[in-house]
């Protein structure tokens, strides 16, 4: 339907800051904290009743990728969180560092407190008024009185996952691959009951239990792809499998969709673990998340694209504001077996770097292409979908976070907030970047 109606309403201005964070995962909890770190005053606004993102309301269950083998990527608001969370430091060099979440909530609420940051939570940034490419300023949407309200700022930080400020202010965007496939979407659980010790002691081959399973036709649609459960307490697992292809999640259509197939999904695989995986049999689901896994949205276009070129050459940038080392981790597009066995090819073999090497990631990517005071961070960066698929998870959404919030700070400091005008050796040197 094309037909349209017009809302004309006065909105208070609630906040009128340096630096305005929309979004508060990963990216914008560390976008925020550094902004404020950085002398800047700052607001973020935030859509959940917590901070986290993905890692809190959508249970996701581990960070991963925080090291390259060698050395500690991450940046130091991931420091600081991995040491509030007291994550022992063997884990911080490849694989998986595991979430207890509601630790990683409480986390988040002392970063933002200590660092004088004022936020809301429960509001959605939902229009903003835009001039020549300057945002003047952002509507939130609020939910506990279903009112609106302003907030004006001199730089915004785009940390809504799915670049929802930028695309409102006029940046471009692409999605999905060059067929405009994008990674699937997952409901990631929380279970109870379970028997680790006993999983440990069967050391069964959970790959093999699944091929089983699909063989006996558990499953109605088979997905070879599954990361599986992950230790997030004594005999608590999250966890993190089954997708919805194809989802668009700027579409609501396409969300509202993937919600129910995945909550069915998730029956399946209660049979499944119940049934087929030691220590599994008395595991009972406690929820599902309550934020959707979305893996990719909208890409903002940026002053520079990151593509695959680039993490294969692991190329180097005069204007870099971190390194990473994620393998490039496209889960399969489709559910067909070549899909699954792509992801393997990719993710277990060329496109995994060895130990000690990385990538650096450009502040340009953080700059949306058409707008003056404007950063992105997290999943909406500037890249192609190989680069996304390797910078997308929570460690390399700190870094694009941490450098957005002092980029922030330092462009807010200037008399127009043109973010292309900061210096970069005095970003860096803030970052405590060495070229
Ligand atoms: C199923 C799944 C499994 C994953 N597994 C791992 C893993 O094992 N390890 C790992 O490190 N990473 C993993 N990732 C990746 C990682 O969790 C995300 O890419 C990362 O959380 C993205 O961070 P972000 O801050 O950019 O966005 P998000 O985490 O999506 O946070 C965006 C925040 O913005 C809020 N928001 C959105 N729109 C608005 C708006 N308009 N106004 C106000 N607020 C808004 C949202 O509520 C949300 O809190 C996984 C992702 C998925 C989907």
């Amino acid at each position: 339907m094309n037909k349209t109606v017009q809302i004309n309403q006065s909105v208070p201005v609630k906040y009128k800051v340096d630096v305005c964070v929309a979004g508060g995962g990963p990216a914008g909890v560390a976008a925020a904290v550094s902004a404020a770190r950085n002398g800047a005053k700052v607001f973020i606004g935030e859509s959940c009743g917590c901070f986290g993102g993905l890692g809190t309301c959508g249970l996701v269950p581990a960070f991963c990728g925080v090291g390259n083998g060698k050395r500690f990527l991450g940046g130091s608001i991931c420091r600081k969180v991995f040491d509030i969370m007291q994550i022992p430091s063997g884990e911080l060099e490849r694989e998986f560092s595991f979430i207890d979440v509601e630790k990683l909530k409480c986390t988040y609420d002392k970063m933002i407190i200590a660092s004088n940051v004022q936020y809301a939570f429960e509001v959605k940034m939902i229009a903003v008024n835009t001039e020549n490419g300057v945002v003047k300023n952002a509507i939130f949407a609020d939910g506990s009185d279903s009112g609106l309200f302003a907030v004006e700022a001199k730089v915004f930080i785009d940390c809504t996952g799915n670049g929802d400020l930028a695309v409102r202010a006029g940046a471009d965007y692409t999605q999905g691959n060059a067929k405009g496939i994008p990674m699937p979407s997952s409901l990631c659980s929380l279970w109870n009951n379970v028997d680790w010790d006993e999983y440990k002691k069967a050391n069964v081959n959970l790959f093999q239990l699944l091929l089983q399973a699909i063989d006996d036709g558990v499953f109605k649609e088979p997905d070879w792809h599954h990361s599986g459960m992950f230790p997030v307490g004594n005999s608590l697992a999250g966890g993190n499998f089954s997708h919805a292809f194809g989802i668009r999640a700027n579409e609501h259509q396409d969300t509202s969709a993937a919600w129910m197939d995945l909550r069915r999904k998730l029956e399946e695989f209660q049979y499944f673990y119940n049934k087929y995986v030691p220590g599994f049999s008395n595991a009972e689901l406690c929820m599902s998340a309550s934020l959707l896994g979305v893996r990719e949205c909208r890409r903002i276009i940026g002053d520079y694209i990151m593509t695959i070129d680039d993490f294969n050459a692991r190329r180097r940038f005069d204007d870099e504001i971190g390194q990473f080392a994620y393998p490039v981790d496209i889960h399969p597009l489709d559910a067909t077996k070549g899909e699954f066995e792509r992801f393997q090819r990719e993710f277990y073999g060329n496109l995994r770097y060895k130990d000690g090497e990385c990538y650096g990631i450009p502040y340009r990517i953080l700059i949306p292409a058409k707008l003056h005071n404007v950063l992105t961070a997290g999943r909406c960066v500037s890249t192609d979908q190989h680069m996304a698929a390797s910078i997308r998870v929570m460690p390399g959404c700190f870094l694009t976070g941490e450098a957005a919030g002092c980029a922030a700070a330092m462009a807010s400091a200037t008399a127009n907030g043109e973010v292309r005008n900061i210096s970069i050796p005095v970003l860096q040197n803030k970052l405590g970047i060495s070229n």
